[in-house]
């Protein structure tokens, strides 16, 4: 019998991290994988992580919340399991010797953690595109050159993982990312200026962190995937498309010069894309609901642009390169987070992302960055696009 694999979980208290323990699970139960967990780590809910820890006895827990520490040291009390907290304790527990690493946290909170991860040589399952949107090519080169390889969780990413074929990634024309549209696919402009938190966070297919469903709601979340798969897949922005899918079923297409296009398909479960990151070259059985494709017809759109500006921002930002995508990045989470507070309305999200880019264009702040150390020169610019979508932000009325 082999050796268990050795698996961490960065988020594993997320929407990503729970279905990566479920499969797990459920692998480990049906015999079909061998599962040591070495980490987990969650943000702040306390009770889940316990819970989470008492079922793995992993060798580290680690809550990001330094506040928390109190809290969760009196609710494991007795397990004999070692506890860590705050950001330093993440990249830690993310640097302890793993197989198989999965990188949930949510937004660029996620770079170091995954940095730490990809240093040690382990197969990496990326779920976070924020840290690829922030420092893409030094995270890649960094796992290629400690032995690892990173692994597209994000659907589409995964879609085009799997029909992407080595031998003729040269030959490929186009790389079409499909979209749900999210909630916000058939209303007015007017409509979605007046949209609420909750409106915007009920996403049609998939159940998803916040973060994520607003992203989904203002299509950032297409346009930070348009810069993932520009690094993951080495492809220019002019080879990169969006095709609106309201299905959620064709995950993603990669189109030949011969004329050939390949698609995945699959229920929008990320259980699939996950199992698919775990096991590959391999495949890991679960019961994934079967797809009915005479149940519905299979239908797709253009994105329109005046009311989803921010794929053309981010196509923008991943053309200009350097620190844009990284500045995108900070100014979105920081305007989606004003956006959850009822700080400025839906519309707004973008526009603050596209001021803040402006103004630091305007400072040159979007250059190579003084020092040559890339992680740094990414946290500079996430601060000061933090700051600068702040100011902006302030600007505009509450509207809730
Ligand atoms: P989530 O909000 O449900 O979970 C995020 C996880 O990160 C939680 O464990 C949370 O506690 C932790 N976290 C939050 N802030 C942190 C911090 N500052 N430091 C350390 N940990 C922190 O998010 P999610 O929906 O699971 O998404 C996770 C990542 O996967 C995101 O980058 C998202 O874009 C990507 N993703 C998610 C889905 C999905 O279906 N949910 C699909 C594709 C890609
Ligand atoms: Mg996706």
């Amino acid at each position: 019998m082999s050796a268990p694999r050795r698996v961490t979980v960065l988020g594993s208290t997320g929407s990503v991290g729970v279905s990566t323990l479920s499969l797990l699970d459920h692998a480990v139960q049906g015999g079909e994988a061998q599962v040591e967990i070495v980490a987990l780590t969650g943000g702040r809910n306390v009770e889940l992580l316990a819970q989470q820890a008492e079922r793995w006895r992993p060798q580290q827990v680690v809550i990001a919340d330094e506040s928390l520490y109190g809290a969760l040291k009196t609710r494991m009390q007795g397990s004999g399991l070692a506890i860590s907290a705050g950001p330093k304790a993440v990249c830690e527990a993310a640097a302890l010797a793993s197989d198989w690493v999965m990188s949930a946290i949510v937004g660029s909170a996620g770079l170091a953690p995954t940095l730490a991860a990809a240093r040690t040589g382990a197969v990496i399952g990326l779920a976070n595109k924020e840290s690829l949107v922030c420092a893409g090519p030094t995270l890649l080169e960094t796992a290629r050159a400690a032995g690892g390889v990173v692994i597209p969780v994000d659907s589409e990413h995964s879609a085009i993982f799997q029909v992407l074929q080595p031998d003729c990634a040269h030959r490929v024309a186009r790389l079409i990312l499909t979209a749900s549209g999210g909630p916000f696919r058939e209303w007015t402009l007017q409509a979605m200026a007046g949209a609420t938190p909750e409106q915007a966070a009920a996403h049609p297919n998939w159940s998803m962190g916040v973060k994520i469903s607003i992203d989904s709601a203002t299509m950032m979340n297409k346009g930070l995937e348009m810069i993932e798969a520009a690094y993951l897949f080495a492809t220019g922005p002019e080879r990169i498309d969006v095709l609106i899918h309201p299905q959620s079923i064709i995950h993603s297409l990669v189109e030949y010069q011969d004329g050939s296009t390949l698609a995945q398909l699959g229920p929008p479960d990320m259980r699939t894309p996950i199992a698919c990151a775990y096991a590959w070259p391999d495949r890991l059985p679960w019961p994934a609901p079967r797809l009915d494709l005479a149940a519905q017809p299979l239908t797709f759109a253009e994105p329109d642009p005046i009311r989803f500006p921010a794929i053309g921002i981010a196509r923008q930002a991943l053309t200009a390169g350097g620190l844009a995508p990284a500045a995108m990045n900070a100014a979105n989470e920081a305007a989606v987070a004003a956006f959850l507070d009822r700080r400025i309305g839906f519309l707004d999200i973008a526009s603050t992302v596209s001021e803040t880019l402006e103004r630091m264009e305007a400072a040159g702040d979007l250059g190579a960055g003084a020092t040559g150390d890339v992680l740094e020169n990414a946290m500079i610019t996430d601060r000061t696009a933090r700051r600068v979508a702040g100011d902006v932000v302030a600007g505009f009325s509450p509207v809730h």
